[in-house]
């Protein structure tokens, strides 16, 4: 059985980003995706925005990292030519009841370091959207929307631009843990064959540690599973029979 450094459960823009951050790190790095294609689940079907970050709880790690991680988005967008828009939004209260709910959304968004809201009356929104009708709004200049197919087809290029590499149709099925290694089961989900894939063995962190030396069971498994080879190198295949899912160029293992 072949060792990889990183495993990453899943090709959604979750699986992808983080792939992308193991592979460019230089992390031998491998991305098992049970669909016959990259973003077939949650990441194909969201509503496409780029959340500002202003109603999480304040000091939150959702909050802090919402408003962190929009504008590394806004710069990873316009680096990669990902379409967006920071197009920005506007909160309303449609009557006089609503409008205290926007000054405690002021108030949140300011807690949340996403501060950049501006209190706007009734006849400042009308001019940014004629048909509106409100008593008041608030504008929140941050928020935008993005073409998350685009966006994971940029990762895509990336992930396998740093060396990684990318297997469909290959659903991960339990994993163990045995002799300070993760290993887990996966079946190829077209010809129903299965295999097994490990990490490098290595001191596993104490949660991972114990029980669930020789058995084979499902457990909840980080998204990534990282452990770098004792000496640091890239392994030079994988154990995956499945040429024709890997990009060209990668090391393939023999029958
Ligand atoms: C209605 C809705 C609207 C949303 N709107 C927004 C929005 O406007 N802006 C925003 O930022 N977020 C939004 N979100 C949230 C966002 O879509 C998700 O947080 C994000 O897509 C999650 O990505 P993911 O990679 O974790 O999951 P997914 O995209 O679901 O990817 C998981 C991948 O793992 C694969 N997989 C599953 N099990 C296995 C297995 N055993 N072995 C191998 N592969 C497996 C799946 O096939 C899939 O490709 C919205 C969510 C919903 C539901």
């Amino acid at each position: 059985m072949d060792h990889v450094d990183c495993i990453v459960a899943g090709a959604g823009v979750i699986g992808l980003a983080i792939a992308r951050e193991m592979a460019q790190r230089g992390l031998d790095t491998l991305i098992l995706e049970a669909e016959n294609a990259i973003g077939t689940g949650t990441s194909s079907r969201n509503s496409e925005v780029i959340h500002a970050g202003i109603y999480y709880p304040a000091g939150s790690q959702k909050a802090r990292l919402c408003v962190a991680g929009r504008e590394q988005l806004y710069r990873y967008c316009e680096k990669r030519a990902v379409p967006h828009a920071r197009c920005g939004k506007l909160i309303v209260a449609t009557d006089a009841e609503q409008e205290p709910v926007l000054a405690s959304i002021l108030a949140n968004a300011s807690a949340c370091g996403a501060g950049d809201l501006t209190p706007l009356t009734a006849a400042g929104a009308r001019a940014l959207e004629p048909k509106l009708r409100c008593t008041a709004a608030l504008l929140s200049p941050a928020t935008g929307i993005i073409d998350s197919h685009a966006l994971m087809l940029a990762l895509r290029g990336d992930v396998e631009e740093h060396g990684a590499a990318l297997s469909l149709n290959t659903r991960i099925v339990c994993g163990r843990i045995e002799g300070g290694r993760i290993v887990l089961d996966a079946v190829d989900s077209t010809s129903g064959e299965r295999f097994e894939i490990a990490t490098a063995p290595r001191r596993l962190p104490a949660h991972l540690t114990g029980s669930t030396r020789n058995s084979c069971r499902n457990f909840a498994m980080p998204r990534a599973i990282i452990f770098r080879s004792p000496a640091g190198r890239r392994s030079r295949g994988w154990s995956i029979p499945y040429p024709s899912r890997h990009r060209a160029g990668v090391p393939l293992p023999k029958a």
